[in-house]
């Protein structure tokens, strides 16, 4: 009894990294995860990349769940599922949450359900992810999750695509965001592919070839 709560309350304090590893025999869809700091592009071109007609028909994306307030733009449901603090965690409890992340504060988590019938029907799933929510799903999932990570052209053009992005997110937040973006930006080796997402076209075009060249491998 007493081994049974401890397990269980480590399962909750143990900041997204599932206690058991999952199956791999299971899943036949290759995962991509793109990840990289706040601002770098990774909603940006993961949404484009899904646009793209050839890449429609074999990839879906991961939409995840949040406790963050929305940007002017975000759709409930589309970029988000916005939920409130204890929804979340009623959620996690449920475990219907596949891996989660705290980010300044917030809550992130990807939905269990969707990624894991998605990806036995053999389909292809990509995500957004922050450094930790990468190595989770490499760690689940070691031989069909591929990381991407997105790099800015500079720090400076960073900051202006942080504030350009959402005029209403304050001067605080920008500055925690950058803080973390010069740590983040030393894990870039580790991920099995880098991009520099200065033309957005070109950073599109690399993006879609590493997709396309997973898939038929
Ligand atoms: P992330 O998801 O990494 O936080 P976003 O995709 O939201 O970043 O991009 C941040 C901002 O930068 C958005 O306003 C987006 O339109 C803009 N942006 C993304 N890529 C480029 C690019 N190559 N050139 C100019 N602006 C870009
Ligand atoms: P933002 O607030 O800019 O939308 O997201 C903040 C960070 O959280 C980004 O790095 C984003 O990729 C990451 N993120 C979004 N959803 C998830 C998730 O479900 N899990 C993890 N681990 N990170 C997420």
């Amino acid at each position: 009894m007493k081994t049974a709560k401890r397990q269980k309350k480590h399962k909750l304090e143990n900041n997204g990294l599932p206690s058991i590893r999952q199956s791999h025999s299971q899943s036949q869809g290759k995962i991509f995860v793109i990840s990289g700091p706040s601002g770098s592009g990774k909603t940006t071109l993961l949404s484009r990349l899904i646009q793209d007609k050839e890449i429609s028909k074999l990839l879906i994306k991961s939409r995840s769940l949040t406790t963050r307030h929305r940007r002017l733009g975000e759709r409930q449901g589309k970029d988000y599922f916005f939920v409130t603090k204890d929804e979340f965690r009623r959620l996690l409890k449920a475990k219907k949450i596949l891996e989660w992340t705290r980010y300044l504060g917030y809550y992130y988590g990807t939905p269990r359900e969707l990624v894991e019938a998605q990806l036995k029907k053999g389909r292809h799933i990509g995500f957004c992810l922050d450094l930790k929510g990468a190595a989770i799903l490499k760690k689940i999932y070691p031989k069909n999750t591929v990381t991407v990570f997105v790099l800015p052209p500079s720090l400076k053009t960073l900051k202006t695509r942080i504030e350009g992005r959402c005029k209403s997110t304050d001067k605080k937040e920008v500055a925690q965001r950058l803080r973390l973006a010069r740590r983040e930006l030393l894990a870039a080796p580790g991920f099995d592919y880098c991009i520099l997402n200065n033309n957005l076209q070109v950073a599109l075009r690399e993006l879609k070839e590493i997709v396309l060249a997973q898939i038929r491998s």
